[in-house]
């Protein structure tokens, strides 16, 4: 398989070579130069595969050559050995719980793929790579732990200080080791943006190895297809498939929702959930894109003004808005919205969302309304003990705190605290 940039400037790369640049020099995004078929055989017997095997018929076209097959099973089945449970929460609603893995919330799947694909690619290269990247919240913790102590690779985390919870906080700044945690004076756009201008810095580019582990990496974006699949496996409604509403920040989840989608998953529509920043809500009701300052929110993880991976969905339907518009809807919710549907249904029907999940479950409802004869799966993108701050005073109950987060939240924060300047970013990296 072969990858353009979505600036259509860069030399087609092989999926190695994607994984290492992260992003295209020409700034672009990559994007696989075909989307694979998957046959009809494998989807209508899909309960008859196992978790392993799904995802590595669904991966395995994206990676080709560039890893071998022994070597892949394996980075694939080291990268989902948890729990993905669908949950029947009401006749019509369902709820994917993506949050059993090290860090509590669906990253664990993308960063767990890529490290290991990293750590095979640079076993052969001679120089350290530095892997940048900058977190609205979970990201973070995710990269932290899939990199933690990986032979020849620093990490260096981004993380809006005072932005992000604190469990979150405690998961990307109490490794150590290769891990280092950089807490900037500013959003997770400015956090982004200085990741991103050190990666078009020539002169810092000839003295280190740097790659992104943001989900514009191919390989933290594909691998999130698989769970789409072990949704459909556990759907027993096979003749009615099933709506699917994606929490939504940077786009990266429910794009690859749509790649497996166009790849021969069964679904019947997407929805992206967005909090109140609403730039693809927006789009959809203009077809006008208008990237904006990021606002905070109590569902901070899709604190996003300029989502990177719409422009990946836009190059799925090859810019066609109308077809587009056949498969997604799109739908902003305040926090309060939020704070009542986490509430509601707690109280209801006994199951507890995180704050993102709520965003997910409501903009569900809404569709469903309009659509009552349709069923439907919320991606429950993280553990609702990630934001206990925010959960806690809206159920008016304490969230039990699993051990290995009590363990966590008593170990000390190391972070570095910066401006959030570029020129600070380049020293920093320079003194590594
Ligand atoms: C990152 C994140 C999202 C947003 O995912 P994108 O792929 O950026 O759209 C949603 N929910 C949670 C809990 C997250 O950590």
């Amino acid at each position: 398989m072969q990858y353009y940039s979505t600036n259509h400037q860069s030399p087609k790369v092989d999926f190695k070579q994607a994984t290492i640049n992260g992003q295209a020099p020409d700034k672009g995004l990559y994007f696989p130069e075909q989307i694979p078929l998957l046959s009809k055989e494998f989807i209508e017997n899909i309960a008859n595969y196992s978790n392993e095997e799904i995802a590595y018929e669904v991966i395995k076209p994206y990676v080709s050559d560039a890893i071998p097959e022994q070597e892949l099973r394996k980075i694939v089945n080291e990268t989902i050995n948890f729990n993905i449970p669908l949950i029947k929460v009401t006749d019509a609603i369902f709820s994917l719980e993506l949050y059993h893995g090290p860090t509590l919330a669906f990253k664990d799947i993308g960063a767990r793929f890529m490290s290991r694909c990293l750590g095979y690619f640079v076993k052969n290269l001679s120089k350290k790579v530095t892997v940048l990247v900058a977190t609205s919240g979970d990201t973070g913790g995710a990269v932290a732990n899939g990199f933690f102590d990986v032979d020849g690779v620093d990490v260096v985390i981004l993380y809006p200080s005072g932005k992000v919870s604190s469990v979150q906080e405690k998961q990307l700044t109490t490794l150590g080791k290769n891990i280092h945690a950089l807490e900037v004076a500013g959003t997770f756009d400015d956090c982004q943006q200085m990741v991103k201008q050190v990666f078009t810095d020539a002169a810092l580019n000839k003295k280190l190895f740097l790659t992104s582990a943001n989900s514009i990496n191919v390989a933290r974006w594909l691998p999130q297809q698989f769970y789409y699949f072990f949704a459909y496996k556990q759907w027993l409604l096979k003749n009615n498939p099933p709506v699917i509403a994606v929490p939504s920040g940077n786009f990266g989840n429910i794009c690859a929702g749509i790649l497996a989608y166009v790849s021969g998953l069964p679904v019947k529509h997407f929805i992206a959930a967005c909090n109140a920043n609403d730039i693809v809500p927006s789009f959809m009701q203009t077809e006008k894109y208008e990237p904006k300052k990021a606002i905070a929110t109590i569902s901070n993880a899709m604190d996003v003004g300029n989502p990177s991976n719409f422009i990946r969905i836009l190059e799925i339907f090859q810019h066609q808005f109308i077809d587009l518009k056949k498969v997604l809807s799109s739908y902003s919710i305040s926090d309060e919205e939020t704070k009542s549907t986490l509430q509601k249904v707690y109280q209801t029907e006994g199951y507890l969302l995180d704050p993102h999940g709520a965003v997910g479950y409501y903009a569900l409802q809404q569709y469903l309304q309009n659509n009552p004869t349709e069923k439907g799966i919320v991606l429950e993108t993280a553990h609702p003990v990630k934001f206990y701050d925010v959960v806690e005073p809206v159920i008016g109950e304490a969230v039990p705190i699993p051990v290995t987060v009590q363990q966590q939240l008593r170990l000390e924060k190391k972070s570095t605290k910066i401006a959030a300047e570029v020129d600070l970013l380049k020293q920093f990296l320079l003194s590594l």
